[in-house]
């Protein structure tokens, strides 16, 4: 017996649940790329990407994935022999890193291993005894989806002011963007990334590259730049194929015109909050099964997690046997765990991750938890009491 049928929910951080409306405004017939309708939504969407982003500055889209977007952001900021000092907190810093390597950037690694956030003081330190100023861009995940550790970009900003150095601020929010909150220009980033698949809802092919005046004054001083990478006429075309390079991805992009318009219904604040909420439910289910068994939280302070993903820890096989479950009886995928062991040690089936970014609500959160609880119960993985009651309890409060 299964009672995986009805609804599946994709629980895993990315690609992320795409809304029907999503789905419904790309089911359409091929539309011309050289005039009509196509060509004014596309202008359309660009003020509502910066409002996510909360920015006043430009942005570029490209038809590629996050690591498109990494690479895009390097291409227009560095040349081959320039240094980047990158802010690792797991995986994905680690994968920006070495796209940088690819292009010949001299790359330098501040490891904050898999459970903390990256450190300012530890920044500000390394910035002052970068005296010749070496080093010409900071890396930052804001949040890493492998530990889902969160770090703090306005403390990042603050400590490259305060070693009064002119490196640009470089922060990756693929897992963040329109989940948790992120303020590009209060905040003083430089250069934002962004892909399509996650808080944006939209099905993957689409990265984003937001950049201030000064990552546009830096990109203007480079003696060349790839022209395909080139942030320049996408920001600023002079004919529609430009935008993209090329042919628009355009299927894509009335399902991102949906998706911004969801999220202008909903007000950006009033995103943030719900993930805030949902991810407080489902830390307090994880924390009263982690009282009485071996699954625990990956990140133990609050303030460090991020609200689109959480990682957890249960032992290895329960990880992998509690998602082969629920897949199987209850039409729920968790993430693996991603980053969290060395590829070949078998501890890796004891991790795993909840995705609850974008289209997620409190019943979707609720379900998966009662199922993580049903999981763990056929399985005879011990846990906690009472989780479901402080999930609840979570959910009915503010
Ligand atoms: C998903 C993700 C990436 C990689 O994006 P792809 O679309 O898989 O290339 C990079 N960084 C973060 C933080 C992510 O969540």
């Amino acid at each position: 017996m299964t009672s995986a049928g009805g609804i599946p929910y994709l629980a895993i951080p990315g690609p992320s649940v795409m809304p029907e409306r999503v789905l419904r405004a790309m089911h359409r017939s091929a539309p011309n790329i050289y005039e009509g309708d196509l060509i004014d939504m596309t202008a359309g969407l660009i003020p509502d990407l910066r409002a996510v982003a909360r920015t006043s500055g430009d942005v570029a889209i490209y038809v590629a994935n996050g690591h498109g977007a990494w690479e895009a952001a390097l291409a227009n900021t560095l040349m081959p022999g320039d240094k980047v000092l990158t802010m690792a907190t797991g995986r994905f810093g680690h994968g920006w890193a070495d796209i940088a390597a690819g292009l010949g950037v001299e790359t330098e690694l501040m490891d904050f291993g898999r459970s903390a956030p990256a450190d300012p003081a530890r920044l500000e330190a390394r910035l002052r005894a970068d005296a010749d100023g070496r080093i010409k861009a900071v890396l930052a995940t804001h949040v890493d989806t492998s530990t889902s550790v969160r770090s703090d970009m306005a403390a990042l900003r603050a400590a490259i002011d305060a070693a009064g150095h002119p490196a640009l601020l470089m922060a990756d929010c693929i897992a963040s963007l329109a989940c948790d909150r992120f303020e590009m220009d209060r905040w003083g980033v430089d250069v934002a990334v962004a892909a399509s698949q996650k808080g944006l809802m939209v099905p993957p092919g689409l990265g984003f590259v937001f950049f201030g005046e000064r990552a546009a004054q830096t990109r203007a001083a480079l003696p060349r730049v790839s022209r395909y990478w080139d942030w320049g006429p996408r920001a600023d075309p002079d004919g529609f194929y430009q935008y993209f390079g090329g042919t628009a991805p355009t299927h894509h992009l009335y399902g991102l015109r949906a998706a911004l318009d969801m999220i202008a219904e909903e007000g950006i604040g009033a995103i943030w909050d719900r993930h805030a909420h949902l991810a407080r439910t489902i830390w307090a289910a994880c924390e009263a099964w982690s009282d009485g068994g071996p699954l625990a939280l990956n990140v133990a302070v609050p303030d460090h997690r991020s609200h689109a993903v959480t990682a957890l820890r249960i032992g290895a096989p329960h990880g992998r046997d509690l998602r082969q479950w629920l897949r199987a009886n209850a039409g729920v995928t968790l993430g693996i765990g991603l980053g969290m062991s060395d590829p070949d040690d078998p501890g890796g089936d004891g991790y795993f991750r909840i995705g609850h970014m974008g289209h997620v609500n409190a019943h979707m959160v609720l379900g998966v938890l009662g199922a993580m609880q049903a999981g763990m119960t056929a399985l005879g993985i011990p846990h906690g009491s009472g989780a479901l009651e402080r999930a609840a309890s979570v959910a009915a409060g503010p």
